[in-house]
């Protein structure tokens, strides 16, 4: 499904040459799989992730999702590929607080243009799948962490999305939360086939999946 190669990134600077963040990076993601990019903090997991997912662009290097090579999409054509093909689970949630669990849902399909009440009936039927039927109506606010999670989740599966990425997802909770997050992630990969990315500076979280990518220095270390 994904096959990155030589993928590099250089981040402009003012004031020196830029920051090689990734240096000629090989990897191959099979549909299906639950992999872990695991690495400590600086190695470039995040940058990788963005390319990954659509959100940014190597400077140099080959990107090719499903045999085409995205590399040199406009903003247009990633952006259209990544609301068709990717969804997003964040460590720090990015809910709208204020909204309900079902609004912060139903938001991704209707910005794709479902209508209110098919989105309304997806979005329940999600919250189900997460164990929060009873909570839909609760703001954000009114959620303890994994709850926010797991609304984070269902926001993420919306669309259907073919991959899900997920940053640190259990960055902000305790370990009680943190399993059962990482049990939901496990389960949508192996009972839905989802292809589940997730980036962990955790080696504990990373060998919860099933292939771990280590991350060094913005290479794969072997
Ligand atoms: P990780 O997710 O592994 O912590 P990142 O991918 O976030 O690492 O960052 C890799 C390196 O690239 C870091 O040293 C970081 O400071 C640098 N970096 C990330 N984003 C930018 C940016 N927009 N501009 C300049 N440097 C950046």
């Amino acid at each position: 499904m994904i096959k990155c190669q030589n993928l590099s990134k250089t981040y402009p600077l003012k004031k020196s040459e830029g920051y090689r963040a990734l240096k000629g990076l090989d990897l191959k993601i099979e549909k299906g799989e639950f992999v872990s990019i695991c690495g400590p903090s600086g190695c470039g997991k995040s940058t990788l992730l963005n390319i990954l997912g659509f959100l940014d662009i190597p400077t140099g290097g080959k990107y090719l999702f499903k045999n085409t090579d995205v590399t040199s999409f406009s903003d247009n054509q990633r952006s259209v590929l990544r609301r068709q093909a990717a969804g997003f689970v964040f460590q720090s949630f990015n809910l709208l607080p204020r909204l309900s669990a079902q609004e912060n849902v139903k938001l991704p399909m209707l910005y794709l243009g479902k209508n209110q009440k098919e989105a309304s009936a997806k979005a329940a039927e999600l919250l189900e799948k997460v164990g929060l039927a009873d909570k839909r109506e609760n703001s954000i606010l009114e959620l303890s962490g994994g709850e926010r999670q797991r609304v984070g989740i269902a926001r993420a599966l919306a669309n259907e999305p073919e991959m899900l990425f997920a940053d640190e997802p259990t960055g902000n909770l305790d370990s009680v939360n943190s399993a059962e997050i990482m049990k939901m992630l496990a389960e949508l990969n192996k009972k839905g086939g989802m292809t589940v990315i997730m980036v962990t500076h955790d080696s504990k979280l990373a060998s919860l999946t099933d292939r771990i990518v280590k991350i060094k220095d913005g290479e794969v270390a072997v």
